[in-house]
């Protein structure tokens, strides 16, 4: 599902360097990343979704070159072959709970918004257990329930790969149980590959493979500590 290749990667503002010789992840493979915080965890999952590009490597998803695409060809290759739950989740305030699921139909015109995708949104709120919260504002959930709407979201679009950015950062440890178990559920169901990057050792049994990010060579140029 992901190879990597000879990858570099520069943050211009901070000097921040990633550089990773290979690294592969197989189609249905649960991959767990840990290491510590700066790292680059999250720069990982930005740079095999397409969000930031490598100044030299190859990052393959799918069969597919990302980082010789077009902006645009990369935005839509991203929104149909990957689901991202992001660290701060990224849900949008104004909005409820069942529009922040939507929300890639609603900011995406390649997607078709049909009366299956609206019964889809009933199915994953009622299977992560909100279904009963789909009309409320996203302010008013626990952060335990925000991050069941962020797992719904990713989950609507059918991804083939679901990259999650500590996913059980903010939950107590039995949400943190419920909420790994679900998302392990939910990958199994559709044969989902899922990278999810945490630095929390106590959940790692459930994933197939744990990639420490220690072993990356990094270097910090210039950006301070
Ligand atoms: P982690 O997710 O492992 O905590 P990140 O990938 O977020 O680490 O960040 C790795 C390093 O890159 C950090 O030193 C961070 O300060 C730096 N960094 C992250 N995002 C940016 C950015 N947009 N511009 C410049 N530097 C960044
Ligand atoms: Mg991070």
């Amino acid at each position: 599902m992901i190879q990597l290749n000879d990858l570099q990667f520069t943050y211009a503002q901070s000097g921040f360097q990633l550089a990773i010789e290979a690294l592969e992840v197989a189609v249905g493979e649960k991959v767990a990343v840990v290491g510590p915080s700066g790292s680059g965890k999250t720069t990982l999952l930005n740079l095999i979704s397409g969000i930031c590009v490598p100044d030299r490597g190859s990052v393959q998803v799918a069969g597919r070159q990302v980082e010789a695409m077009s902006d645009a060809t990369r935005r839509s290759f991203r929104v149909q072959t990957i689901g991202s739950i992001f660290q701060q989740f990224e849900l949008v305030e104004y909005l409820t709970v069942r529009d922040n699921i939507l929300l890639p139909y609603w900011i995406n015109r390649s997607l078709v918004l049909d009366h299956a995708v609206r019964e889809r949104v009933s199915e994953l709120a009622a299977s992560t257990g909100i279904e009963d919260k789909l009309h409320r504002r996203v302010t008013r959930l626990s952060q335990g329930e925000q991050q069941r709407v962020a797992i719904c979201r990713a989950l609507l679009t059918r991804p083939h790969l679901i990259l999650a950015d500590e996913p059980t950062g903010n939950l107590d440890p039995r949400n943190k149980k419920r909420i790994l178990q679900l998302l392990f559920d939910q990958c199994a169901e559709g044969e989902i590959t899922l990278v999810a990057v945490t630095h929390d050792v106590n959940i790692l049994d459930g994933f197939d493979r744990t990639i420490d990010f220690e072993q990356f060579r990094i270097e910090e140029n210039g950006g301070g500590a």
